[in-house]
């Protein structure tokens, strides 16, 4: 493959694209947004000004968008311009209904296609280390791989359409649910008089650990490079969390599975952000539950 379209080219859809270039590949870039666009040609994508020309000449098609409509609405137009027998990669974090719906669609217009959604946020996009979640045919997978290979350093194949989606969100409910658990252990702890540093050394060696006291822990100290430690700048946003979770429980409802704590995590993931939580690191939930903010 030489020539690779990619519609979406914001926080994390930009820096892709750019590995990609850094990487040779012809990148012919579209997005909505001027500054997005801007950013693009900087970084030596060809931007082009409507999204029929970025696929017609392209090999493969990334997406990288907000939400499940933002996605079926670019692939109405986009699977009708393609070349026959291309490559559809959709990165994007969305419902695992709209990614089946544009997995079939995909395949009635005779393409190839891949849910492929990401974990590590900007960091990880920009450094070219992302997690690549995968759903779709072996044969997508194994074409998809040479192009995630440039963005990504963890690529697994979760099985058929839609479950690279469904892998996403049931690893971050896990997430949302064991940092409030984390943050809440730490509220308690220092009410009665134990310090962060202190239960950090024990609950990070026990049978407590976890990636969110770990690798990220909500109290400034234990993990100098945890963002409790930056005023709790993102890092994954509180915003990006509630959607996450948003995305997990319309899952469990439409899939009839109980999932209380998922459910009650994106309630305390709701008032947070309601409070003006939305734009800092998800972790900073702590402060919330704490009665802070
Ligand atoms: P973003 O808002 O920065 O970028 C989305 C881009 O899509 C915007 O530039 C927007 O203009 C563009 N867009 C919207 N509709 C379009 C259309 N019809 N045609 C062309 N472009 C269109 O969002 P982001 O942070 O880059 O996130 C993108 C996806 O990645 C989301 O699904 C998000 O949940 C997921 N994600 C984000 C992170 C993160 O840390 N930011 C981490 C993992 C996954």
């Amino acid at each position: 493959m030489k020539t690779v379209a990619f519609i979406g080219l914001g926080n994390m859809g930009g820096p892709m694209a750019a590995n990609l270039v850094k990487a040779n590949y012809v990148v012919k870039g579209f997005d909505l947004s001027e500054d997005a666009k801007d950013q693009a040609q900087k970084d030596g994508v060809e931007v082009v000004e409507n999204v029929d020309e970025a696929v017609a000449a392209s090999d493969a098609v990334i997406t990288m968008l907000p939400a499940g409509k933002h996605l079926l609405s670019v692939y109405e137009v986009t699977l009708k311009a393609a070349k026959p027998g291309s490559l559809f990669i959709d990165c994007s974090t969305v419902d695992v209904d709209s990614s089946r719906t544009a997995h079939d669609a995909a395949e009635k217009a005779g393409m190839l296609s891949l849910d492929a959604p990401v974990s590590g946020g900007v960091g990880g996009a920009t450094a070219g280390t992302l997690t690549f979640m995968a759903g779709g045919t072996k044969e997508a997978f194994d074409k998809a791989h040479e192009l995630l290979d440039v963005m990504g350093g963890k690529i697994v194949h979760c099985g058929g359409a839609g479950n690279g989606q469904a892998a996403k969100i049931c690893n971050n409910m896990i997430l949302g649910i064991s940092m409030i658990a984390s943050s809440e252990a730490f509220n308690l702890a220092e009410k009665l008089g134990l310090d962060h540093q202190a239960l950090f050394d024990v609950a990070s060696t026990s049978s407590g650990q976890c990636w969110s006291i770990n690798t990220y822990c909500p109290v400034p100290g234990p993990v100098p490079t945890s963002p409790a430690n930056n005023d709790y700048a993102p890092g994954f946003a509180a915003a990006l969390m509630l959607k996450d979770l948003k995305l997990s429980q319309d899952a469990a409802k439409s899939a009839g599975v109980s999932t209380p704590l998922g459910s009650h995590a994106e309630e305390l993931y709701q008032s947070f952000n309601d409070a003006g939580g939305s734009g800092v690191d998800f972790s900073g939930i702590i402060n919330h539950l704490k009665g802070d903010k």
